[in-house]
């Protein structure tokens, strides 16, 4: 059973950062479960323009084209809280965001600067009344810079691909492997040299490396660093007041 929420846990806004298969969206889901918070992965949205831009032969750097996919795209619940449900033009394409293609046509979409610009906003919104965890790569560092907790969850680039692989059920010394191994390496690499919102961990951001950490361990450190952000929250201050 998950926690009742405390008041200031129920008002938290949390920033979870970090690279590709970092563990983001299992670990922070996890947590946020745990502690009766709403988890939103943004990743989705980048991953649902990117399918539709693929669907449709729109050129992954056509800011004009792209723009426009942003209002046709919804993140729906999946009954637990966890907005991991993706909708094109309303018909469900959860699937479809999760492709090898997607991989690895994502980073150049999410490269673009008014597409990032057009989904600002959007991702405030979501945080706006708070007792939330949002998934990112610039949730510190531009969305939501004065977050109540950020946390950088990060891990060796070889740790990631190795869990993709197992996760995808791949021959370790095969050619998918390889693959896999060298889309990961070029997505972190486009990730963090991009010239708007790269993936860089904020100043303030509590780092939390993962390479050989059983996933409940991450958990429970992600999980006990929400609980003693919420701890030393002001009592009286509320999404309204900050
Ligand atoms: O987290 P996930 O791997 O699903 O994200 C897919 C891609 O979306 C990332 O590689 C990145 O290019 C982009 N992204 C981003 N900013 C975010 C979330 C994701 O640029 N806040």
């Amino acid at each position: 059973m998950p926690d009742q929420p405390a008041p200031s846990i129920a008002r938290i806004r949390v920033a979870l950062d970090g690279p590709a298969s970092s563990g983001k969206s299992s670990v922070g889901a996890a947590a946020a479960r745990t502690l009766g918070l709403r988890f939103v992965d943004t990743g989705l949205i980048y991953r649902a323009m990117t399918a539709m831009a693929l669907r449709e032969g729109v050129a992954l750097d056509d800011a004009r084209a792209l723009v426009p996919l942003a209002a046709r795209v919804t993140l729906a619940d999946d009954g637990t809280g966890r907005l991991t449900r993706v909708l094109l033009d309303g018909v469900d394409a959860t699937a479809d965001v999760h492709t090898e293609w997607v991989d690895a046509a994502v980073s150049a979409v999410s490269s673009v600067a008014e597409v990032r610009a057009a989904l600002l906003e959007r991702q405030r919104a979501l945080a706006a009344e708070g007792g939330i965890v949002l998934a990112g790569r610039d949730i510190g560092t531009v969305v939501l810079p004065d977050a109540d907790l950020k946390v950088f969850l990060d891990a060796s680039v070889e740790e990631r691909a190795d869990r993709r692989i197992a996760e995808r059920g791949l021959d370790p010394d095969g050619e998918d492997a390889r693959l896999v191994r060298e889309q990961l390496a070029a997505r972190d690499y486009q990730d963090r040299n991009r010239a708007v919102a790269p993936l860089r961990a904020a100043d303030d951001a509590v780092h939390i490396r993962t390479d050989g950490n059983a996933f409940q361990d991450t958990v429970d450190l992600v999980v006990d660093a929400i609980r003693a952000a919420a701890a030393s929250l002001p009592a009286t201050t509320g999404a309204a007041a900050r």
